[in-house]
């Protein structure tokens, strides 16, 4: 991707065509239809087209060394929520950006004041929430619930906990490019 007038929209849809058929971390659907599903769900609520961006946009941090590394070096601890968050933040705005880098945070919040939550997760859910630092601790609760979109994050967790289902045909990336093109200005 040029570094001058980069067609970010363009760009994810290569990225999803080219990368979206791998494996989405042990789950029986591909990364694609991962993040297809969780939009689906999203537009299927009615969500803002924001959060239908960032639910469709969310992993694309799992793609790291699909990202410029001068990118990566803002980055803390690159984890995938952070490097996608980075990434994306040079083209969305941070209604889109915000809850895709908290969507770790979130499943570490829900299983800290949700007791059923943990239940539901997934096995390699629950394996990488042991390596995401397992449930928040009480503090860690209360800082969280004071953001502003803890309630778009919570929602795209919930998303993302749901697009694992290899029985859904969710819309291609087609049926979402005209709502990428509107919030990235393109
Ligand atoms: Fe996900």
């Amino acid at each position: 991707m040029s570094a001058e007038k980069p067609d970010i929209v363009a760009f994810l849809e290569d990225l999803f065509a080219r990368r979206g058929a791998e494996d989405y971390l042990g789950e029986p659907v591909s990364m694609a239809s991962h993040m297809l599903q969780a939009a689906m769900f999203a537009e299927r609520e009615g969500a803002s087209p924001e959060l239908i961006a960032a639910a469709l946009l969310h992993d694309v941090g799992h793609f790291a060394n699909e990202i410029p590394p001068e990118v990566l070096a803002r980055g803390e601890d690159n984890h995938h929520e952070e490097a996608g968050a980075n990434f994306l933040a040079d083209y969305f705005p941070p209604a889109v950006v915000e809850p895709i880098r908290q969507h770790v945070a979130a499943k570490r919040y829900l299983c800290a004041v949700q007791p059923d939550y943990f239940a539901r997760l997934s096995p390699a859910s629950v394996h990488t929430l042991k390596l995401q630092g397992g449930p928040m601790s009480a503090d860690e609760v209360a800082e969280f619930e004071r953001k502003p979109q803890l309630d778009a994050c919570i929602r795209l967790r919930r998303w993302d906990e749901g697009g694992k289902d290899p029985a859904l045909a969710p819309p291609d990336f087609a049926h979402f490019r005209p709502l990428l093109e509107r919030l990235s200005g393109g």
